[in-house]
């Protein structure tokens, strides 16, 4: 799944291979967190000869992911739409020294493109720091843990204060009490 022979790719520079493949990825995991996979990510793109030693590939994925909402923990479904572009160069010519042009691009065998890696890691790059279950979720209570989507829990909301917030607004009112006179 995703390796393709490049040999005649690369002996013809005429030559183009279509990507058109679902990558088996059951979750994907992100920093501590793995994240279930709905829908398989779906791979469409192209493998081109760039000079007869690089190849690139470029294309888009879509996949859904499955996401705890940040403010309720409720699963949310996440679709995700990811273009890709990579530069692929031949392990022997990356042999010599480094070039600002080589530091970005993956290394291949020369016979045969294996894109699982660099793919998985533009899933990586693609997942969402947070998601919402919805834009006026409500989260849960602080107090009881109750998800406020479902109703209110009984909790008394508007003594809930935090102390931390409050020594700031007493130091913001004794640093205004000083210098009162300045804008
Ligand atoms: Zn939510
Ligand atoms: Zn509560």
């Amino acid at each position: 799944m995703l390796c393709y022979d490049v040999r005649n790719l690369l002996a013809d520079p005429q030559n183009v291979i279509t990507v058109d493949e679902t990558m088996d990825t059951e979750s994907v995991s992100f920093g501590s967190e793995i994240y279930p996979v709905l829908d398989k990510p779906h791979v469409r793109g192209v493998i081109e000869n760039l000079d007869g030693k690089a190849l690139r590939c470029s294309g888009q994925m879509e996949l859904t992911l499955q996401m705890p909402c940040s403010r309720c923990m409720d699963p949310v479904r996440v679709p995700l739409s990811l273009q890709f572009e990579q530069r692929f160069i031949q392990s022997r010519e990356l042999a010599g020294p480094d070039t600002d042009d080589e530091s970005e691009a993956e290394a291949f065998d020369g016979m045969v493109l294996d894109l699982n890696e660099f793919l998985n890691g533009e899933i990586s790059l693609g997942v969402p720091m947070k998601v919402l279950c919805r834009p006026d979720c409500k989260g849960l209570c602080p107090k009881c843990g109750h998800n406020l989507n479902e109703g209110p829990c009984g909790c008394d909301q508007t003594e809930d204060t935090n102390p931390a917030w409050d020594s700031l607004k007493s130091l913001l009112k004794a640093h205004n009490n000083q210098d009162g006179h300045e804008v």
